[in-house]
């Protein structure tokens, strides 16, 4: 379904953006992958997408905290493969604490990169969406895009933005064959969860079980983990054809959390 189309995937390294990577690869979709990590385990990644799905696709080394690093990833889409179709903003970490004891590098790393790099990738891949009449912007949110939580101040005002970037960006680009979209999951077993398992144990005085059952799934009436499957269901469904008219849009998909 998405043969001829180039996709670049912030943060597919690891965790649901891999998950998108390989999805948008296995629809026939050149990719660009990103995100940090070890140099050898991101060369087999790449090679192995190209292997197993019969696509191109390459590694950009962008760090998220630089706009123009962020500019030269969109470049290497369009002078490979000559545009860059999809867009998926991924790439963000996470950080728990009480805002009284929260780290301002923290804070200012947490912004720059769960909120302004989509801003700089959006600016960067906009202009060729809108002359070519097609483009997909899939901006990864959160459930805390709509709810919050305590001790993630940086990261529920960072993904509340994500979700006002999306709806304006939305409205800018809408004549032009152009949506842009946020989903918003629940917790879905990755690193990015299981790294913030000790500091929530510190900060609320819990265990490791009493964390994963009276906090993460607490939230979550499924009492499941959501799947990176299921979001890069969801993601390949909003790149699709079919999703034309769906834009602007803030999707939960959350095991019911946000029903609350
Ligand atoms: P993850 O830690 O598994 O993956 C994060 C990716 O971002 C990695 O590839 C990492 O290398 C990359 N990254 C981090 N900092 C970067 C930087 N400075 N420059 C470039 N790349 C960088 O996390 P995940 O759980 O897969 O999270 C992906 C997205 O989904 C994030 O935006 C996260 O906020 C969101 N999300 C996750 C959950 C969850 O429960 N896991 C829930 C809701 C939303």
């Amino acid at each position: 379904a998405l043969a001829n189309r180039t996709a670049v995937v912030t943060g597919s390294t690891s965790g649901i953006g891999l998950a998108i990577a390989r999805r948008f690869a296995a629809a026939g979709a050149n990719i660009v992958i990103n995100g940090l990590g070890d140099a050898s385990a991101i060369e087999a990644e790449r090679a192995g997408i190209e292997r197993d799905f019969d696509v191109r696709c390459l590694y950009s080394p962008a760090n998220m905290l630089s706009g123009a690093e962020i500019g030269e990833m969109i470049k290497l889409a369009l002078d490979s493969f000559g545009s860059c179709d999809i867009l998926v903003n991924n790439a963000g970490i996470q950080h728990v604490a009480p805002i009284d004891e929260f780290p301002d590098e923290k804070w200012q790393a947490i912004i720059e990169i769960n909120l302004i790099a989509a801003f700089h990738s959006i600016k960067a891949a906009l202009p060729g969406m809108k002359q070519r009449g097609f483009g997909r912007i899939i901006n990864i949110a959160s459930a805390h895009a709509l709810v919050a939580s305590p001790y993630k101040s940086a990261y529920v005002a960072a993904k509340h933005g994500i979700a006002g970037l999306t709806k304006t960006v939305a409205l800018e680009a809408a004549t032009n064959g152009v949506t842009v979209n946020a989903i918003c999951p629940g917790y879905v077993w990755t690193p990015l969860v299981e790294r913030q398992i000790p500091d929530t144990m510190a900060a609320r005085g819990l265990t490791k079980e009493q964390v994963i059952h009276d906090v993460l799934l607490e939230a979550q009436p499924t009492k499941q983990f959501v799947t990176v499957d299921q979001v890069a269901g969801l993601a390949l469904f909003l790149a699709s054809e079919e999703a034309a008219s769906m834009t602007g849009t803030i999707l939960p998909i959350d095991g019911g959390w946000t029903a609350h």
